[in-house]
């Protein structure tokens, strides 16, 4: 593989902290995530407000969600008879590698080296593209943001909008360099840069045999796959190839069209700000004569049990991928997505990454995260991200405590916990504090601690101390201890 599971090619290492600091110095790409999430925000914030039901409607979305997710093997069961009643091949992988191997060896078996995609997280997450690329296949993006992302080489910061950290003289100069067909003189007006890619993209629907999706849901009762966009791309993308190839986190089954009858009144809202979706696409099996002849599902785990085994995190397998947690995010406003090094970036990739990597391999993720709670609040089907996040920075100090030797802060919290063990202890401490403090204090503002401490006060004053401690007003005003 030519890079590891969830994390992106040719990003930062140094985890959050390095690489959010590298985007905060990015003022016009702050200006871009500004405009673009406060724009969705308040559309978002507009068409949810005209739904008197809609608690009633996240709250339908967790229960369903938290049910399929304790009988996941029933459905996902379910789901399989049900595809390959209807006449397709389902088939199951381990991880990004066994998936990977297993969409190539398809496309190989049809002898094409080219393939035409639907926007897919899942294909982004197992890093299916450059796979393909090292077996000689080419894979073109169809959707227009995932088109964007691909022809500047660069990568998607957004779970909805994967270019939302370009505006549209940037977007027109990428044009202009990776497209032939482009026309002389192309502007950045929108609607001349969607009909350059419209261009670009039609020769490639019409010559592709093989197509590759994801999928938002999986409906267990049927077998049916629905693929929810916004431009009619992923329509063509599933209807017009021989062969279509579908790569399905084991996490997006529903048991039956009910269930998906709620999520589908979710997602727009909360996603697009759309009352209803555009494109919404559902397939089921072969139909002869009618679209792609063969279907291949393939059901990917790539971590999602080790997350359903753990259950404080098992819930940030419910996303439906809406996006509305990014929009909220003061941290994700001001960083956008790429410092995440995750395809899942903002709140839920906070949550999801280290979730399914393990600790060990996201640490930083976690603290990427003011715990205001807003995600919380706009969330769909109700994910206490919050919650999962305080869980997960838990599980990464516990995961250094086996080292030998203990980190700095680990030292500072064995030396506190030794000192708040004893009330003299406590108020010795106390006082030499408030000398240093007397010191240090400007106006009754410490601006820089002296040695390690300086961490704190880098990015924020600390108070000084008071004068009194509350055991002394308390002594003085009582008398007593
Ligand atoms: S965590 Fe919730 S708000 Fe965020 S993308 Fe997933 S469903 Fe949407």
């Amino acid at each position: 593989m030519s890079r590891s599971f969830l994390g992106l090619p040719g990003r930062r290492s140094g985890g959050f902290p390095e690489a959010a600091h590298h985007a905060l110095a990015d003022t016009q790409l702050r200006r871009n995530l500004r405009k673009a999430t406060t724009t969705i925000r308040t559309k978002r914030a507009r068409v949810v407000g005209e739904l008197a039901d809609w608690e009633e409607l996240r709250e339908a979305g967790r229960a369903i969600k938290e049910r399929t997710l304790r009988h996941l093997d029933v459905y996902l069961e379910q789901l399989e008879s049900a595809v390959i009643e209807r006449g397709g091949v389902v088939h199951w992988a381990r991880d990004a590698a066994e998936a990977c191997q297993i969409a190539t060896d398809l496309v190989k078996a049809k002898g094409e080296t080219e393939v035409v995609k639907v926007k897919s997280m899942a294909t982004d997450e197992i890093g299916l593209n450059e796979f393909l690329a090292e077996n000689g296949i080419s894979a073109y993006e169809t959707d227009l943001a995932e088109l964007i992302v691909q022809l500047g080489h660069d990568k998607q910061s957004h779970i909805l909008v994967p270019a939302i950290h370009k505006n549209r003289s940037e977007i027109r100069e990428i044009f202009i360099r990776e497209m032939p067909s482009v026309p002389a003189g192309l502007s950045d007006d929108p609607v001349e840069l969607a009909m350059a890619a419209r261009q670009h993209l039609r020769e490639k629907f019409l010559s592709a045999k093989v197509g590759i999706s994801g999928a938002n849901f999986a409906v267990a009762e049927t077998g049916t796959l629905a693929v929810v966009e916004s431009e009619g791309n992923g329509r063509m993308c599933l209807t017009l190839p021989e062969t279509l190839i579908s790569i399905v986190g084991i996490e997006k089954v529903v048991p039956t069209w009910n269930d998906l009858e709620v999520f589908l009144q979710l997602l727009p809202r909360s996603s697009t700000a759309e009352r209803m979706n555009p494109y919404t696409s559902l397939w089921s099996g072969v139909t002869p004569g009618d679209g792609p002849q063969e279907f291949h599902l393939i059901l990917l785990d790539n971590g999602r049990t080790n997350v359903l085994k753990d259950e404080v995190s098992r819930q940030s397998l419910a996303c439906i991928r809406c996006s509305a947690c990014l929009n909220v995010c003061p941290v994700y406003e001001r960083t956008g997505g790429q410092a995440y090094n995750s395809v899942y970036p903002g709140p839920i990739g906070a949550i999801l990454t280290p979730a399914m990597k393990g600790v060990e391999k996201a640490a930083t993720l976690p603290y990427a995260s003011s715990l205001c709670g807003a995600c919380y609040d706009v969330c769909p089907v109700k994910i206490n991200i919050p919650e999962v996040l305080v869980h997960l920075r838990a599980e990464v100090v516990d995961s250094k405590r086996h080292r030998r030797l203990p980190t700095g802060e680990a030292a500072a919290m064995k030396a506190m916990a030794w000192v708040f063990d004893s009330p003299e202890r406590l108020e010795r401490a106390q006082k030499a504090a408030r000398k240093g403090s007397g010191v240090l204090a400007r106006d009754g503002i410490i601006g820089r601690m002296p040695g390690p401490l300086h961490v704190w006060t880098d990015t924020r004053d600390a108070p000084a101390l008071p004068a009194e401690t509350f055991r002394e007003w308390w002594r003085r005003t009582r008398g007593q201890r």
